[in-house]
């Protein structure tokens, strides 16, 4: 499969480049990326210069100037024809998300769907509204607020949509009249050097998209820091919200930060039991548990824990583990080493504090599973509200399932993560439905369903799962700010 994605003729080209101002550019240092399905290493990408992260910030500023000119409409142009270049290279993106991130060929078909939605919804934007006036103190004058363009973007990315989450940042960026500067997680850059690649193809302006690749602390900080970044916006962890919010402090800087998530699944006693169990799974297991929306948790009426536990340990054990690449496979690898590490650590420290794995708990059985990040679907059971594998992001395909007995303690459970992002109910009364949407402190509620988020609705966090947001009117807002002109036009 990796013949397919690399060599001349391919996106990436006959070897992995940054794009800095149109240019492919190579660099001595490189990093090993490798497949989180054999552990072997997949291709070895350049590791920016601190003088390649200030070149691609040039390039991204004399870009914008012209860009900021263009009008919607144009812009809205440029974008369709990404939109049609992507549908030209879909496969192949999908073979190098797969390569790289690890995740089954048809949800990395369905991430690149899901990246040309980000742009659709984004070149939406061509007739929008891009100001207001204001009723002024004097006649003979207005006042107008127009939205204005950043100027330079920095988007941080994270590894678990490496394609989809690069277009969620650039569209809105690019259709507000700003240029992006990307940096794709260290685990992943394959995937935002081919995006970069077909933007260029589709006849992007050279400059007004750019990838350099990195380490976070080092290349990621340079680019937060540097004086032409004007925004930033980064969706990856909390620790690195943290740090990006501190380093965007001295510049006084807008940053929009989509972070970690702890979902509650809570399933009333009157709920539909095979909707909720059907969802509760579906939930868990995409791309491995590794969504910020996952069902992390999940909260089963005691009428209902045992036959939700019988259920959906049934239809765990029944998921098809194995190559990614394989149209059949329902389930591949963690992404890393120290994502497994992190996952089976969890893993351990509950059943030594007393619960009980149902199924799973480590590598599945099997020869092919002993190389590579490989872990088995797990359900976990006897698990208190206050341990770690409750309180803290699994990011792994592990359920930890706890009955409740009242509305009350439920909803104290749910909201006692230090994450607000994603929340799922299930019940068959509108009136549980909507008090539970009224007390649960998370910035989405999902009644009776499930995600993937609808992109013209708003993807964000409360609490320690964000500041901002992405996605539809509200998430484009992230990408303007405002000037106020006061013109007086009276004798
Ligand atoms: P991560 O925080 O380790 O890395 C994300 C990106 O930030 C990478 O490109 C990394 O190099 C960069 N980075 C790290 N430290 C930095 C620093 N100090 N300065 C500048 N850049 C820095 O996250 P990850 O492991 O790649 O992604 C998984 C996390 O992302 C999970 O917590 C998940 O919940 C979250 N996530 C959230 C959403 C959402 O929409 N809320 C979506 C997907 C993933």
């Amino acid at each position: 499969m990796t013949d397919s994605i690399f060599g001349p003729g391919t996106l990436l080209g006959p070897e992995p480049a940054m794009l800095i101002g149109g240019r492919r550019v190579t660099t001595a240092e490189t990093r090993s990326v490798e497949n989180p399905a054999t552990g072997e290493q997949l291709a070895a990408v350049p590791e920016a210069t601190a003088d390649d992260v200030a070149e691609a910030l040039a390039a991204a500023a004399a870009a914008q100037r012209a860009w900021a000119r263009t009008s919607h409409p144009r812009r809205a142009e440029v974008l369709a024809a990404v939109m049609a270049e992507l549908d030209t290279h879909a496969e192949e993106l999908a073979r190098i998300v797969v390569a790289e991130q690890g995740k089954p060929i048809t949800e990395a078909r369905g991430e690149i769907g899901g990246a040309r939605l980000f742009l659709d919804v984004a070149l939406g934007n061509k007739y929008r509204d891009v100001g207001e006036l204001v009723a002024p103190n004097t006649a003979g004058e207005q006042i107008a607020i127009r939205e204005e363009p950043y100027g330079v973007v920095a988007a941080i990315i994270p590894w678990n949509f490496p394609a989809a989450i690069f277009a969620r940042k650039v569209g809105p960026a690019l259709m507000a009249g700003n240029a992006v500067v990307v940096k794709p997680s260290e685990l992943t850059p394959l995937s935002a050097l081919a995006m970069a690649r077909v933007c260029q193809l589709a006849g992007v302006p050279d400059g007004l998209v750019n990838v350099v690749c990195g380490e976070g602390r080092v290349v990621g900080r340079q680019l937060v820091e540097h004086p032409l970044t004007s925004m930033v916006t980064l969706t990856g962890s909390t620790r690195a919200g943290r740090e990006i919010l501190a380093q965007a402090a001295g510049k006084v800087m807008a940053v929009s930060l989509e972070l970690g998530g702890k979902a509650p699944v809570i399933i009333f006693p009157d709920a539909d039991l095979d909707l909720a169990v059907g969802k509760a799974f579906e939930a868990r297991f995409w791309n491995c548990g590794q969504v910020c929306t996952c069902n992390e948790r999940t909260y089963v009426h005691a009428s209902l824990h045992d036959e939700f536990v019988a259920r959906f340990a049934e239809l765990a054990r029944g998921i098809r583990i194995g190559d990614p690449a394989a149209d059949d496979t329902e389930l591949g690898p963690k992404v890393s080493a120290a994502e497994w590490d992190k996952v089976k650590g969890l893993v351990d420290g509950a059943v030594a504090a007393g619960a009980k794995v149902v199924l799973g708990g480590d590598r599945p059985e099997g020869g092919r599973f002993t190389r590579g990040h490989w872990f088995a679907p797990t359900v976990l059971t006897g698990v208190a509200n206050d341990m770690e594998v409750v309180q803290r992001e699994v990011f792994g395909p592990v359920l930890p399932v706890l009955p409740f007995d009242g509305y009350d303690e439920v909803i104290d459970w749910a909201n006692s993560t230090d994450y607000g992002l994603t929340s799922y109910v299930f019940t068959e009364d509108l009136r549980t439905a909507m008090r539970a949407t009224d007390d649960l402190e998370f910035g989405e509620v999902y009644v009776n369903a499930v995600g993937p988020e609808q992109f013209q609705a708003f993807h964000s966090g409360w609490k320690l799962s964000g500041l901002g947001g992405d996605d539809g009117r509200h998430g484009y807002d992230r990408y303007v700010r405002r000037k106020t002109v006061y013109l007086r036009y009276g004798g």
